[in-house]
């Protein structure tokens, strides 16, 4: 115990950092590494020279605020120390967390913005964990008011000695938060590595199909009475992928093979890279306010949205990287140039052809929405050669949805379907069927296959 508690005071101190007003607070055991004027300490990502060996890594077991006034405090109680860095974010206004990987052995919902009590008047709104990517956890805080990290750190308790993870908050104004977000964006661009250049995947024989479950990781998407999204939907994925597997004609890859999260562009450029065929996401939504809106909606991207409903979803599902704390980025496919546009009205004549070929199908299986062919501006549907679909499953909020969502025999069925709309698709694609060019939303598209079985 006593070498635990030594690490947690000395290495296990956390850099944390105020990035405002030009402070540090450094925790014990770095006081002597005050930077030099202009800079400041943290986002260390080799901070943690101690790493807990397989089967110890550091589990957080609960979690608390205590928030008055300008001040807000944020507690982790954890079995073993860990090393912190802290910054601030904004659009939306957020407060990164970073850790080594750590097991959150909390409810979900803890942290949900009405949990345990409305913290409308905080400023801490609402807060997330989870992992990040293989060996790194984070903690994502949404805030209710701008504010500045004072501290990060590892403390240990006096009575029963286990280690704790403290944030402290201290609200501060527009521009001193702003100030901060600039040198914490100056900060991570120091440190971002330069992207490995991924060799293309060679063409394959068998028509790629790229299955991407939405969210995973810190991005817990869409949660409902004990139902979460990422969950339920990779397990969707999953069975979509095995079936398609058994058919032989296709070689299929999924964006993540388990729960991790992966960035809205990174989804986009795996399919580019990996010369899918057809990419289809999956996904489930909620609304707090309708519980009767129910059934599946499969949605195709758009510059401007079909309906109001489509480009609250598609706002919604863009927020997955905001969700895990990653930086607004530019949008890349925002290219242009006449054979590209060609390319992109081709792709998505295919993406409509599909749309309409996946909601046939689906009548088979399940429920639609009311209006189940819709479109908007969806990041991860992007790729401007690649045809690409978003299906919502239905909807978390409403009971017969949910109930199907976490039944098996339901998944069996649905996934079949889906696997069924994704053969037809290819089969009419090679015998010839010709789709309209046009990239105009709910334009009818030609020789769309006949449904069912
Ligand atoms: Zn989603």
């Amino acid at each position: 115990m006593a070498e635990r508690a030594f690490f947690c005071k000395a290495v296990g101190a956390a850099t944390a950092m105020a990035l405002g007003a030009g402070t540090v607070v450094l925790a014990a055991g770095w006081l002597t590494l005050l930077p030099p004027a202009g800079r400041y300490l943290g986002l260390r990502a080799d901070a943690a020279t101690v790493q807990p060996g397989p089967g110890e890594r550091p589990a957080a077991n609960a979690a608390r605020i205590e928030q008055s006034g300008d001040r807000a405090k944020l507690v982790f109680e954890l079995s073993a120390p860990l090393n912190a860095t802290a910054f601030v974010l904004a659009d939306p206004d957020r407060v990164i967390v970073d850790l080594p990987q750590t097991d959150f052995a909390l409810d979900p919902e803890t942290g949900k913005a009405a949990y345990p009590l409305p913290r409308k008047t905080g400023l801490i709104a609402s807060f997330r964990f989870g992992q990040l990517a293989p060996g790194k956890s984070r903690i994502v805080i949404d805030l209710g008011a701008p504010a500045l990290v004072l501290r990060a750190a590892c403390d240990k308790l006096d009575g029963d000695g286990h280690p704790r993870l403290v944030i402290e908050l201290a609200k501060t104004d527009r521009r001193g938060f702003e100030a901060a977000v600039q040198r914490a964006r100056i900060q991570l661009a120091a440190l971002a590595q330069p992207k490995k250049t991924q060799k293309p995947e060679p063409e394959s024989a068998k028509p790629v199909i790229m299955i991407d479950p939405g969210h995973g990781g810190i991005d817990r998407g869409a949660m409902v009475k004990g139902l979460i999204e990422k969950e339920l939907v990779f397990d969707f994925a999953k069975a979509v992928a095995a079936k398609l597997d058994a058919d032989g004609r296709f070689k299929v890859v999924m964006t993540r093979d388990d729960d991790s999260f992966v960035p809205l562009s990174e989804r986009v450029r795996m399919a580019r890279d990996g010369n899918a065929a057809l990419f289809v996401s999956i996904h489930a939504d909620t609304l707090s306010t309708a519980a009767d809106v129910s059934g599946a909606t499969v949605y195709t991207v758009s510059d401007h949205a079909s309906d109001a409903e489509a480009a609250r979803v598609a706002e919604k599902e863009n927020q997955s990287d905001a969700a895990a704390g990653l930086d607004k980025t530019e949008d890349a496919s925002d290219v242009s140039g006449i054979l590209f546009d060609l390319t992109r009205r081709e792709t998505r004549a295919y993406s409509h052809f599909f749309a309409h070929t996946l909601v046939n199908y689906w009548r088979f299986a399940g429920r639609l929405n009311k209006n189940p062919r819709r479109s908007a501006g969806f990041r991860v549907l992007k790729a401007p050669d690649v045809p690409s679909v978003l299906l919502e499953l239905g909807y978390l909020s409403n009971e017969k949805d949910g109930l199907a969502l976490a039944s098996a025999q339901w998944r069996d069925k649905a996934s079949s379907q889906v696997a069924q709309a994704i053969e037809a698709f290819f089969a009419a694609r090679e015998s010839g069927a010709t789709v309209m060019k046009s990239d105009r939303d709910q334009v009818p598209v030609g020789k769309i296959p006949t449904a069912g079985p």
